[in-house]
């Protein structure tokens, strides 16, 4: 679950991690509200107007603006709040903002020397390790530095079962090139900021820019956070954070009903159960010459309202020119799937406007595909894997 960046705010904050203080608001009374208590809060004079959407980039594409008066902070706020925001990380028609976070300004005026480090913290597949990973070249475009000057990218590796070492997070201020009081801020921040990846059973943390002021704080100045979909069992207090505004509107309904969906950009459908089955399934339709238009497990038990459902998702995206259904009939039975299928397709009727070409393979497989022949449906049937992905390229 991604969250916006006044929400990864807080729970950094709640965790002891130095960040930048501010206040969401929705509308331009509640923005200058907002900047009135974070004078009062913290004294600064300056704000900044920072746009709340799930994506980066954004004071590139002018969703980020300092405003240097309580005028400036509601014109601002105005313009941010309902703009349509185009950044780097956005779809191409940008992304609507709905929220503002109201920020203090933590670049003091004058201050020649603030500096800007990036941090994040996040697994390590290939190792099983968590690693924080780390530069001097913060603020901007990380992929760029990693590009061109990756030597500028250091990493450090955590073993889960020991937790960060105190030498790690000394590595980390070092190699910063801090030293004195910013050395000893940084080893704080560091450590803080892995507890609070570990105890809010985050899966990515990523501070682009961390700030150095020129009196040697360490502050989270953003914040992107990702949270372990699959811990949020053991945090009912994060469930309210998900912004279902922000989501595929197709993936949250699957999810709602219980259904694994997936959206991608392809142009073949595909209804699969297991999730390994899938991704072979994924393979064989760019083999094919297509290229998947979702991944969809429609696990266990693929009876007719499930079947159904699952026929309705996909064909909500507009893109899909043919679906495949491949199923393994291990606990299912090939054959109650092929009738499933065949009764979710006479119950949609004209609902199913494109080619479906259906696999089956496993227990009573050669009953199955008989009755799909049989049905006299739009529907071409196969046993074997390669005569199904003949299929689907015939059918593009
Ligand atoms: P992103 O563009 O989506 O990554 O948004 P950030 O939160 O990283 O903000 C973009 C940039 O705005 C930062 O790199 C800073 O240079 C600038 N910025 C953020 N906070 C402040 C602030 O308090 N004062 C000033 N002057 N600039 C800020
Ligand atoms: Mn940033």
């Amino acid at each position: 679950m991604n969250l916006h960046e006044y929400q990864g705010k807080e729970i950094l904050a709640s965790f002891g991690v130095a960040t930048q203080k501010g206040i969401v608001a929705q509308n331009t009374d509640e923005a200058v509200a907002a900047a009135a208590q974070l004078t009062k809060d913290t004294g600064t004079s300056w704000h900044v107007v920072k746009a709340q959407i799930h994506a980066g980039g954004r004071g590139k594409g002018g969703g980020v603006k300092l405003a240097k008066s309580l005028e400036e902070v509601k014109t601002i706020s105005g313009d941010i709040i309902g703009m349509q925001l185009i950044t780097p990380q956005t779809p191409p028609q940008g992304k609507k903002v709905s929220k503002v976070l109201i920020a203090e300004d933590v670049y003091y005026p004058g201050d020649s020397e603030p500096k800007e480090f990036y941090v994040s913290v996040l697994l390590n597949r290939a190792t099983g390790k968590n690693m924080i990973m780390y530069s001097t070249e913060g603020g901007m475009d990380i992929e760029a530095v990693a590009e061109k000057t990756p030597e500028l990218i250091f990493t450090e590796e955590i073993d889960p079962g020991h937790g960060l070492q105190g030498f790690q997070a000394r590595n980390v201020a070092f190699n910063l090139g801090l030293s004195g009081l910013a050395f000893k801020e940084m080893v704080k921040f560091i450590t803080a900021l892995y507890n609070a990846y570990i105890g809010a059973d985050a899966s990515l943390f990523e501070i682009n820019p961390v700030l150095k002021t020129s009196d040697d704080k360490i502050i989270a100045v953003d914040a992107k956070v990702t949270l372990d979909d699959n811990a949020l069992f053991r945090h009912k207090d994060y469930a309210d954070l998900r912004d279902l505004t922000e989501e595929n509107p197709t993936e949250v309904e699957a999810r709602e009903v219980g259904l694994n969906y997936v959206a991608l950009d392809g142009n073949v459908g595909c209804m699969v159960n297991g999730a390994g089955l899938a991704m072979a399934t994924m393979d064989l339709i760019k083999q094919s010459g297509g290229a998947p238009a979702n991944f969809l497990d429609v696990g266990g038990t693929a009876d007719a309202a499930r079947v159904e459902t699952a026929f309705r998702l996909i064909l909500k995206d507009p893109q899909v020119a043919a679906i495949l259904v491949n199923i393994f009939g291990g606990i299912v039975r090939c054959d109650r799937v092929a009738q499933g299928i065949v009764d979710a397709y006479k119950n949609m009727g004209d609902a199913i406007n494109v080619p479906i070409i259906v696999r089956l393979q496993g227990t009573n497989a050669d009953i199955a595909k008989k009755l799909i022949d049989d049905s006299g449906l739009n529907v071409l049937s196969a046993i074997a894997f390669e005569e199904a992905a003949k299929m689907v390229q015939e059918a593009l």
